[in-house]
């Protein structure tokens, strides 16, 4: 089989010399062994962080080793008695076409009957799933009629936490890059969009938010960082909640990146400003779970898959993430 590996530590934007495909062999499956065949593989943002040499919640990426990440796949041999060939898995084997290993050792686990096609399993009914119901229900702890600002709001986990939101009867200001992704986000039930490549100075992104939102907001869920967070802030009412998800906009940063200049805001306003990781949340899973099988089937929930077809693909759409390439989940079909 084919997989990745990093040729070298990305500097800045990655670029596809940062990456080298290694052969994956995939022998007959030894005892307490199984052997699979990846269907789909998740790019992720937060892959971008492994690829420095640093001390973080995963650990880094090695070079030459091969790359990992989420992945579905079927079962094709197994000598381990809880699996059988035909199987449907998650695991974190992704980056390659086939491999062979223990279940233990890859994450794995059996996948629930969801009556979902398997690609959801690494987007709306995975990971990034439960990233945007964890925060924006537990961490930002939504209330009804809350005003609700969302960046990156076209991308997986954005555009769950406008949908989300919405459910829960509040107002949703959705924030992403071009008009196309601004109307899917008006489709997914944005009360407001916002084109923050149309408004590419921070002076413009924040008086397009006050517009979107006159009397401010109440929750703020951030996917980018940067000058939407010091918007946010500025934009907040008191006792304002934001749920610290992501900032995509300062991954790639190869010099110290300037914070939100009005901080200060935080006290007076008495924000609560809290960054999560979704893996310390995995207690949601089983209600997470019924609840997006319940708004899907009721059609309050909807999900966007941008897809790339083959393994030699695995890294154009991982850096397509950062070109703002997807909406809603970036995927790579294998099999
Ligand atoms: P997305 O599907 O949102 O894909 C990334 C998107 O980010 C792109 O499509 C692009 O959209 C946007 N983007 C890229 N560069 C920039 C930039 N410089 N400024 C603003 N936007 C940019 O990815 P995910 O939904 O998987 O992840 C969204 C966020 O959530 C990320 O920050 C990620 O790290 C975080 N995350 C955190 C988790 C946690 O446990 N805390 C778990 C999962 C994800 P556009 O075209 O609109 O710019």
């Amino acid at each position: 089989g084919t997989g990745w590996a990093l040729a070298k530590r990305p500097v800045g934007m990655p670029e596809m010399d940062d990456f080298k495909t290694v052969n994956v062999s995939a022998p007959a499956p030894k005892e307490g062994e199984i052997q699979v065949r990846n269907s789909w593989m998740s790019v992720d943002p937060y892959m971008r962080g492994r690829m420095y040499d640093r001390e973080s919640y995963v650990p880094p990426f090695q070079i030459g080793e091969l790359l990992t990440g989420g992945a579905v796949g079927h079962v094709q041999a197994s000598a381990h008695p809880d699996y059988s060939e035909g199987d449907l898995i998650v695991s974190m084997a992704g980056w390659r076409d086939v491999w062979t290993g223990k279940p233990q050792e890859n994450m794995v686990n059996k996948v629930p009957q969801t009556g979902l096609p398997e690609s959801a399993l690494l987007g709306i009914a995975g990971m990034p799933g439960l990233t945007a119901y964890a925060g924006i229900l537990r961490v930002a702890d939504l209330k009804e009629g809350d005003t609700v600002f969302v960046s990156g709001a076209a991308g997986a986990v954005g555009s769950t936490v406008v949908q989300i939101a919405k459910i829960k009867n509040c107002t949703v200001i959705g924030s992403a890059g071009g008009s196309e992704k601004c109307n899917l986000v008006k489709e997914l039930g944005a009360d407001h969009v916002i084109d923050y490549k149309a408004h590419d100075s921070y002076e413009a992104l924040l008086g397009a938010l006050k517009k979107a939102a006159p009397k401010g907001i109440d929750v703020y869920f951030d996917n980018v960082g940067g000058d939407h967070l010091q918007a946010a802030i500025e934009c907040a009412r008191p006792m304002g909640r934001f749920a610290i998800c992501g900032m995509i906009s300062q991954y790639n940063a190869t010099d110290v990146q300037p914070g939100p200049n009005n901080i200060i805001q935080v006290v007076g306003k008495q924000l609560t400003l809290k960054g999560f990781i979704v893996s310390t949340y995995a207690d949601m899973q089983p209600q997470f779970l019924k609840d997006m099988a319940t708004w899907i089937q009721n059609g309050d929930m909807k999900f966007e898959e941008t897809v790339m077809e083959g393994i030699e693909m695995a890294p154009e759409a991982f850096l397509g993430l950062f070109q703002g390439r997807n909406k809603g989940k970036m995927l790579v079909k294998l099999a």
